[in-house]
């Protein structure tokens, strides 16, 4: 079913005290009147997952979120995590295919295939990240790339199989620049990603999944993209390590 997500992606950071204090944060402000019907989901490093889904067990707002998993079940991959571990940490969703995974580690759209996979077989959701680099966006073929990235990735999935695939759109060079894709270009893309969906699969499903913007967005610029028809919630990084700008986003799409 499309929702309204707004997913906080931490990435290399905070030490575990740190973690577990905006746990705490996020836990004392994340009312029913701020989240409303927002789906909100943070992704703390792999290595506190345990403990953070321990200190929510009772908090019906705040799912969590791995930041990748590995495309093989199980096997010799010295320091590799696998989705059955993180299945069984009981927490909901994994993201695949962050640039950064994809441009520091040569994660290609086959292997965010497979890892895709691995998330559903696991009943875990996958968060599917696709995104142009500045000079894709600059030579105009940003589309055909994007959406090579839908095709290869979401390869051998059928309709059903999106009810638990969250796409997320994050132009590169908007991640972590300040600079942000303003909400015609990326209403533009999510409804071009839409349409993909609809000749893919059909109109229902394509009108069903639920497709994130991410590219700091920040309390000012939230309220402008939420707005848009398309883009159903964020993928937020910088702004997600702290209560109160995370917050201030949430805010956001509760009341677009
Ligand atoms: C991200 O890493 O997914 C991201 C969108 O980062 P930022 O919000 O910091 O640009």
């Amino acid at each position: 079913m499309r929702r309204r997500i707004v997913a906080g992606n931490w990435k290399m950071n905070t030490t575990f005290h740190e973690a577990m204090e905006l746990v705490e944060g996020l836990k004392s402000v994340l009312t029913e009147e701020v989240v409303g019907e927002t789906g909100v989901i943070i992704t703390p490093p792999s290595l506190y997952l345990s403990d953070v889904v321990e200190s929510l067990v009772d908090n019906a707002f705040i799912a969590v979120a791995a930041q990748n998993c590995h495309e093989e079940e199980n096997g010799a991959y010295t320091g590799e995590v696998s989705a059955p571990m993180l299945a069984s940490l009981d927490i909901d969703a994994i993201i695949i295919g962050h640039s950064e995974r994809r441009q520091y580690f040569g994660e290609t759209n086959e292997a965010c295939n497979a890892k895709i996979s691995q998330a559903l077989n696991n009943e875990l959701a996958a968060i599917y990240c696709v995104g142009e680099t500045l000079e894709e966006r600059q030579s105009g073929k940003f589309m055909e790339v994007i959406l090579a990235q839908c095709i290869a990735g979401l390869e051998g999935f059928i309709s059903e199989d999106m009810d638990n695939i969250i796409l997320a759109y994050e132009p590169i060079w908007a991640i972590g620049t300040g600079e942000t894709a303003s909400p015609e270009q990326a209403q533009d893309v999510h409804a071009g990603i839409r349409g993909w969906l609809s000749e893919r699969f059909d109109t229902e499903t394509a009108d069903n999944v639920t497709i994130l913007y991410g590219g700091s967005c920040k309390p000012g610029n939230a309220p402008e993209l939420f707005a848009k028809a398309d883009i159903d919630g964020g993928l937020i990084g910088g702004a997600s390590l702290n209560v109160a700008d995370f917050t201030a986003i949430i805010e956001a799409r509760t009341k677009a």
